[in-house]
């Protein structure tokens, strides 16, 4: 039931972000995709998804630690789709390093991405969502966005940051019908926690197994991995107009992790 309604999803060429903006296009939005990778590779997930939908599907590469290429994936979405309605800021990138080891350019590059596109993605698109008294927006945070683990200090910063900026902009936009809450899944098996694997071997030294069932898994109750599908599900609800109440919340989807 998003007939009518337009959607902006950073970081959709794969993983969380793709599974969102598949979901909020086969529930009748319109969809800006958004992210890197082959052109030819997303020119497929794009057209494959406007025919199976029937909805207009757009893509932008627009770099999200590029500010001035992020004012222009709003205005191309605005201009493309007639308005954003809901923002979905799912774009993100890991590295795992001891903190005296980490690079610096990677640091700055996850404050950038994670933390700092969020921000210049909403600055732009509040206007349009005040002049239309209605918006969503959504930021894929993490569990990282309320407890820790060693070795990811760049992405635990960004998260922690993340949620206080969500935070602060539902208390601005609550009364003109605009909602802001973070999803924070655990484990989602996509490629940023496929990539996290060797490093980790490295950091705690330990096997593939052992990464991936003592420190991955041991985190979830569950012992299993979140589903992209169920994190989509949950940004659905999100984005309707059942979630009108529901803003400045942090949604835990992580099989339990931090119950514990
Ligand atoms: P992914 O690697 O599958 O997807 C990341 C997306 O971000 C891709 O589309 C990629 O092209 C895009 N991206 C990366 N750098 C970019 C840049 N500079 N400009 C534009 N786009 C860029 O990862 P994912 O697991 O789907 O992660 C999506 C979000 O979910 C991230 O914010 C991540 O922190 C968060 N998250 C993931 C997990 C997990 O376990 N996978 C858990 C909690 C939170």
């Amino acid at each position: 039931a998003l007939n009518g309604k337009s959607a902006l999803v950073t970081g959709s060429t794969s993983g969380i972000g793709l599974g969102i903006a598949k979901a909020l296009a086969h529930e009748g939005a319109d969809i800006m995709l958004n992210g890197l990778g082959k052109p030819e590779e997303i020119e497929a997930i794009r057209a494959s998804l406007a025919a199976e939908t029937g909805r207009k599907v757009l893509f932008s590469p627009a770099d999200m630690t590029k500010p001035d290429e992020i004012a222009a994936l709003v205005r191309a979405a605005e201009q493309g789709l007639g308005k954003v309605d809901i923002l979905v800021n799912s774009a993100g990138i890991q590295h795992v390093s001891p903190v005296e080891e980490f690079p610096i350019e990677k640091f700055d590059a996850i404050i950038a991405i994670n933390l700092v596109s969020g921000f210049h993605l909403t600055r732009a698109v509040v206007p349009g969502m005040k002049a239309n008294g209605f918006g969503r927006i959504i930021n894929i945070a993490s569990a990282h966005s309320v407890v820790a683990s060693p070795f990811k200090s760049a992405y635990v910063a960004a998260k922690h940051g993340l949620l206080g900026f969500t935070k602060t902009i539902a208390l601005e936009l609550a009364s003109f019908g605009i909602t802001a809450n973070c999803i924070s899944p655990g484990y989602v098996w996509t490629p940023l926690v496929e990539k996290q694997i060797p490093d980790t071997m490295k950091a705690r030294n330990m096997t593939k197994e052992q990464v991936i069932n003592d420190v991955l898994l041991t985190a979830q109750p569950t012992k299993k991995f979140v589903t992209t599908d169920e994190v989509a599900a949950l940004a659905l609800y999100l984005a309707s107009d059942a979630a009108a109440s529901v803003t400045g919340a942090n949604m835990l989807i992580d099989g339990g992790w931090t119950a514990a």
